[in-house]
């Protein structure tokens, strides 16, 4: 979802049309409704530390496991616990007992694990989703890394933007995933071949999601405007900022489309904004905690696709 993406520093000028959109990237598998393998981790042996109110699951592959009695309950993958078709919790809070005990556990014949709780309600654990939940380090890192989660490069000046093909991108599933991936892990990705008219950008959002409205309306063109409510709107050179801090969710990803070149000027600059934190906290780390600590007005007023005015406390550096 868009909270994997990163917070935009970038520059644009006029010619350029520009649009917030969420990404919406389906993985390939989601967490609750992996297929099975073949059981690739069974256990040699489950038991009960009713003192520590812990499980312990032993793997036939060495290591042990711990799982929290309150934390097993609470996740109850029965039909009366949880409703399959959204993999979401029906159990209620009120109904959930933290201090629960556990009456017993085993392994089921067909490697499962079987926990009958002092009321009698009974919950069945796979080897396999324990196994992935496991709360050891290494496991919550295997897991960060199954979800790319790690995968981040910060950059300079260096930088070689990658690009991608824009008519790939929108006819090949390979492509579009090779471009999101690119995206996520350097925060820009340069598509070249879209063609130079209006459109463009919500044709690529709504390839791999929506575009989220904002008073600015699903899109805008990035010109030279007279009585302009937006700098962006004016022919003078922007320096560098971030977009929509006034916004209490400001955008993942932003989409700008050149149309017309400008005959002089009219580059796009951007900075790294990880990168930039990262060496400031290095070298100036009061002016790190600063910034990442004091809560700063941002507005914005005006008339666009409706009368706005925003208002929103944000730190410089979230
Ligand atoms: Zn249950």
């Amino acid at each position: 979802s868009s909270s994997y993406l990163l917070p935009w520093v970038n520059y644009c000028k006029r010619m350029l049309l520009k649009l917030g959109c969420e990404l919406h990237i389906r993985r390939h598998q989601t967490l609750g409704s992996a297929p099975m393998p073949v059981a690739s981790h069974s256990m040699r042996h489950v038991r009960a530390l009713d003192e520590e109110r812990l499980m312990e699951v032993e793997w036939e592959d060495g290591g042990q496991s711990l799982y929290p009695f309150t934390w097993l309950r609470d996740n109850c993958q029965c039909p009366h616990c949880t409703l399959r078709s959204a993999e979401a919790r029906l159990l209620l809070m009120a109904d959930l007992d933290i201090h629960t005990g556990m009456d017993s556990v085993e392994v089921t014949k067909d490697s499962k694990v079987s926990i009958v709780w002092p009321d009698q309600h009974m919950s069945v654990f796979d080897a396999e989703w324990l196994k992935k939940r496991c709360f050891s380090d290494a496991a919550r890192q295997a897991m960060q890394e199954e979800l790319f989660l790690n995968e981040r490069y910060y950059w300079d000046a260096t930088l070689r933007i990658p690009q991608v093909d824009f008519q790939e991108v929108l006819h090949d599933d390979g492509a579009a995933l090779a471009w999101l991936l690119a995206l996520r892990r350097v925060g820009i990705v340069h598509l070249k071949g879209a063609p130079a008219e209006q459109g463009q950008v919500a044709r690529l959002a709504e390839r791999i999601g929506y575009l989220r409205l904002t008073f600015y309306g699903h899109t805008w063109q990035v010109q030279d405007k007279s009585m302009a409510n937006n700098v962006a709107y004016t022919s003078g050179k922007l320096s560098l900022h971030t977009d929509y801090p006034a916004l209490h969710f400001a955008p993942g990803v932003q989409f700008l489309h050149c149309i017309n070149q400008a005959k002089e000027g009219g580059e796009s600059e951007v900075v790294d904004g990880f990168h930039m934190a990262e060496q400031l906290q290095r070298e100036d780390p009061e002016a790190f905690r600063t910034l990442t600590s004091l809560r700063v007005d941002f507005t914005d007023t005006g008339t666009d696709y409706c009368d706005f005015m925003l208002q929103s406390k944000n730190r410089i550096i979230e």
